[in-house]
């Protein structure tokens, strides 16, 4: 009896010590899941991008029309040049939404393989609106845009520097749109640059149509959320584009693009898609809090937001130029 229960201590002893090992090191590991994704995790550099955003922001706010917005512009063909892209402004006017004056505006259109005849458009807005209309206590503030303008800017800047390398059959043209929103409080009109953008590519259509188009725009705050924007969804021509780019990022581990249906956004992927008929999808935060306050600065913004939506982006165009795709995974 004796000698079975010093045996059967000894037993128990062993079962506590093994469930306590279980407990405290295998089992909050498994937990935990895969270990959330550091900067130095990932392929595109994050760091450059958020230095962009900073840089962009310096100019100060950045309507259309303004002097920082000229300033913005030289830095930005400089920027696209070294790159190895072809530069070209896309100029038109507007009529200021208050006083009715000519606003000279400007898309810039920079191609890389210009030689491919299959091609991708990447965009973003180069514009800041020019007050914080939602701001609750300085709604005639200072608007710098850092997430709401220079996020989606800052990641096409970087993705610019790898595209003179881009293997396969895409050539890609980065277009940043003037215009999107010269809007003061809810007057004036949005989209100014897509929508010239999309009328000129009706009315001269080019030799090679674009096969997709995907759009940039508040991608880069700290709190990143990237459900599927509910247009893009909804149109059969763009919803494969929307599969491919969230399916990409779910292979990466990049989890804040969420495959679920997100809001409705107006914004310059409409005028893209209806005018123009580019497969065309938004990738937006709209659930930024600092949206047209004045606290959408850099500070709100984080590099490696900028570094997953860079990598998705990057990691996307390299399957879709050399077609390695992996199949049957979604
Ligand atoms: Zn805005």
């Amino acid at each position: 009896m004796r000698r079975i229960s010093v045996q059967s201590l000894y037993l128990a002893a062993v079962l506590i010590v093994s469930a306590l090992v279980v407990g405290y090191v295998v089992w909050p590991e498994a937990q935990a899941g895969p270990r959330r994704l550091a900067l130095e995790d990932i392929p595109f550099d994050g760091a450059a991008a958020y230095k962009y955003l900073r840089e962009a922001c310096d100019f100060g706010p950045r309507p259309s029309g303004s002097k920082a917005m000229l300033a913005q512009r030289r830095w930005l063909v400089e920027h696209f040049k070294a790159c190895g892209g072809e530069v070209a402004l896309q100029s038109f006017k507007a009529r200021h939404p208050l006083d009715g004056s000519t606003v000279p505006m400007a898309n810039i259109i920079a191609r890389w393989h210009a030689d491919r005849r299959e091609r991708v458009l990447l965009c973003a807005h180069y514009d800041t609106r020019p007050f914080p209309d939602r701001d609750p206590r300085h709604p005639k503030g200072v608007f710098v845009g850092a997430n709401d303008g220079a996020s989606g800017v800052s990641v096409l800047m970087e993705l610019a520097t790898r595209l003179a390398k881009l293997p396969g059959e895409l050539g890609v043209d980065i277009v940043l749109f003037d215009g999107e929103e010269l809007v003061f409080d809810e007057v004036g009109e949005y989209f100014l640059g897509a929508t010239h953008f999309a009328r000129e590519y009706v009315r001269q259509p080019p030799e090679a149509p674009y096969r997709w188009g995907i759009l940039l725009d508040m991608v880069g705050g700290a709190e990143l959320h990237l459900p599927q924007e509910i247009n893009g969804l909804g149109w059969h021509d763009t919803r494969p584009l929307i599969a491919a780019l969230w399916g990409t990022a779910r292979r990466l581990g990049v989890r804040e693009f969420i495959a679920r249906r997100g809001r409705e956004v107006r914004d310059d992927h409409l005028q893209l898609h209806d005018i123009a008929g580019i497969p065309v999808c938004d990738i937006i935060d709209f659930d930024y809090p600092y949206w047209h306050t004045e606290q959408d600065t850099p500070r709100h913004c984080s590099a490696l937001s900028l570094a997953k939506v860079g990598w998705v982006l990057d990691t996307w165009l390299h399957e879709e130029s050399t077609g390695s795709r992996p199949r049957g995974r979604r």
